[in-house]
């Protein structure tokens, strides 16, 4: 059977003023280095020990296989992620970076990666062979903030970077010519309907300081999960849609936001009632940006509101013993 990449699909994206027709690809690689994340399934997919050489092949034959599916001229932009960084040389062989710059030169390129892979000495060449001059920035690294309190991506996601090194990040790829992408996870495990709340419009606008585009992804129950073993002993429940609807409208910047498993027990949702309208307003949000729209999904009528508000005020938080 021909090797294909984990998933891709043809879509649009918001940039600026403009709306792209966008193709995303997520690549087998070798896998994640840090695997740790207590809400990450991702990381379970990849290749088990190989030389480098059979990674390069097999990521060069996902790609072949990407080439014969699409017509890469349809596109303007390309979104890349892995089951970890693309800009790791242990899970992407850094010739495949060389190949995936060549075959999508003069789009606007999205990839993925941990901070502590972005570096000069692989950004700059990667852009060189990347940029024709049709973009500003052709090149954005979405790297995956969670947070901007260390304290909360420790414990409740042990991400295991901080904050000072995802700005550090971001000043090094600032310098290379590339833009930064901040995804911000709302909702992480151990925190209050409240908390998460009030966490995510502190970090909104401290990653806005250092990076040109937020995304926010409400949490969502995967498989195979430390999050998924609380869950299923009820000990967590994803967010509200109206914590995010709240959100969406308080934030300063637009901020894309594609509620994955929007509506159902394992995604953000609310009674079941008001999900379906207000998951695919949020969709609509993400590309026309309209604030309008957001006020008018906040002011949807539903029982599940007053129950929303109930939590807000009432839910308190778990407490771990400080020492042993
Ligand atoms: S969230 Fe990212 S960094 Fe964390 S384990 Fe998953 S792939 Fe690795
Ligand atoms: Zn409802």
């Amino acid at each position: 059977m021909k090797e294909k990449p984990m998933a891709s699909w043809k879509g649009s994206e918001r940039h600026g003023e403009e709306l792209l027709d966008c193709l995303t690809i997520i690549f087998k690689s070798a896998g994640c280095s840090w695997s740790k994340c207590r809400m990450c399934s991702y990381r379970h997919e990849r290749y088990g020990e190989q030389s480098c050489e059979a990674l390069l092949g097999h990521l060069r034959a996902q790609l072949t296989w990407i080439l014969a599916e699409y017509n890469v001229a349809d596109f303007r932009m390309v979104k890349i992620f892995t089951s970890g960084s693309f800009f790791d040389p242990v899970e992407v062989p850094p010739a495949f970076l060389d190949d995936i710059a060549t075959t999508f030169r003069g789009k606007l390129v999205i990839a993925e990666t941990r901070p502590e892979f972005i570096r000069d000495e692989t950004l700059q060449p990667f852009i060189e062979k990347l940029d024709d001059g049709s973009w500003k920035m052709p090149l954005y690294c979405a790297v995956g903030l969670e947070t901007s309190s260390d304290e909360i991506r420790e414990k409740c996601i042990m991400k295991g970077f901080t904050f000072a090194e995802f700005k550090t990040a971001a000043r090094v790829a600032h310098a290379a010519g590339a833009g930064i992408k901040a995804y911000l996870l709302h909702k992480p495990l151990f925190l209050t309907e409240k908390e998460a709340l009030e966490d995510m419009k502190r970090s909104i606008r401290d990653a806005m300081e250092h990076a040109e585009i937020i995304s926010m992804n409400p949490c969502t129950v995967q498989r195979r999960t430390e999050l998924e073993f609380y869950w299923k002993r009820g000990a967590y429940r994803p967010p509200y849609i109206w914590s995010v609807l709240t959100l969406l409208e308080d934030s300063p910047v637009h901020m894309t936001c594609d509620p994955l498993g929007g509506g159902q027990k394992r995604g953000p949702h609310n009674c079941g009632k008001c999900d379906y309208e207000l998951v695919k307003g949020i969709r609509d949000y993400s590309l026309n940006a309209d604030r309008e729209l957001v006020k008018a999904l906040l002011e949807t009528e539903c029982d599940c509101r007053n129950e929303w508000e109930y939590v807000l005020s009432n839910e308190k938080p778990y407490c771990m013993p400080l020492t042993r």
